[in-house]
């Protein structure tokens, strides 16, 4: 019987590496392993209003520079309309594909972990679909690492977590903690008004509120009162608890 590192090498999957949220050291030693050793890395990027394209996931690769000369970037535009970014997860499957038909080791790279709202999975799942291996290395996800940037004990005993990735309302948000469950809200800029309102109408709860966590531009609070004048940000975050 083969062990995994030998089944690995013996039909050279597409490995998908999460990246964890920002900081090249909460990379997994196998993640790095395998960003060693592909011959390519395909990256997805944003483009942004000035046409340019920016990676997070890029970012954290640059952080070594010997594998700059083997990272493809793939610029999907910025749109709520998912249907806009498809054909771009096609062309990384096509890359994907002929470069693993040409026997290179092909590594796909997400911000995060590749399982865990990540839309790359959409090719994790096409590519697997039409039998070509796949492989993916777990990551930090960007809560946790939000979590530790406070110090918190994000969730324990017999609490309950409930991720809600931004389709939240004030009255659900209420429902939840008067049930003591620990909120985490990823991409809050889609129910910036909602969380508003509800962090008005609550301040007894202990709210935690993260930007760009493990960059340069990191910033954390723990004030309620900063909170409903904040932009929310692509990357930021908020976990909710209720006061015990
Ligand atoms: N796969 C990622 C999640 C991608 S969805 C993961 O495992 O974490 C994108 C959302 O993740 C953002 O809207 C934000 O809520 C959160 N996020 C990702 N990176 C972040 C960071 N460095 N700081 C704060 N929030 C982050």
């Amino acid at each position: 019987m083969m062990n995994r590192m030998e089944t690995d090498v013996k039909s050279r999957p597409v490995m998908f590496v999460s990246l964890g949220p920002a900081e090249m050291e909460l990379i997994t030693l196998k993640g790095y392993r395998h960003l060693m050793q592909a011959d390519v890395i395909l990256c997805p990027a944003t483009m942004t209003g000035n046409g340019k394209a920016s990676s997070r996931a890029a970012d954290i690769l640059r952080g070594l520079d010997a594998w700059s000369d083997k990272i493809e970037l793939f610029p999907v535009p910025m749109s709520k309309d998912r249907s806009a970014a498809l054909p771009v997860y096609d062309r990384m499957c096509e890359a994907a594909t002929a470069y693993h038909r040409a026997k290179r080791r092909v590594a796909v790279v997400a911000e995060g972990d590749a399982g865990f709202y990540s839309s790359i999975h959409y090719v994790y799942e096409k590519l697997h679909d039409a039998g070509i291996p796949v492989l993916c290395i777990p990551g930090v996800p960007a809560f946790i690492a939000c979590g530790a940037v406070a110090g918190l004990h994000i969730v324990r005993q017999d609490e309950r977590l409930m991720v809600i990735p931004g389709n939240t309302t004030a009255d659900e948000l209420a429902g939840l903690l008067e049930a003591g469950v620990t909120v985490v809200v990823m991409k809050p800029s889609l129910c910036a008004d909602e969380l508003r309102r509800f962090i008005v109408g609550h301040p007894d709860h202990h709210y935690h509120y993260f930007e760009n966590v493990g960059t340069e531009a990191e910033y954390y609070t723990h004030c309620r009162d900063e909170l409903p004048d904040r932009a929310f940000p692509y990357f930021s975050l908020m976990i909710i608890r209720k006061t015990r």
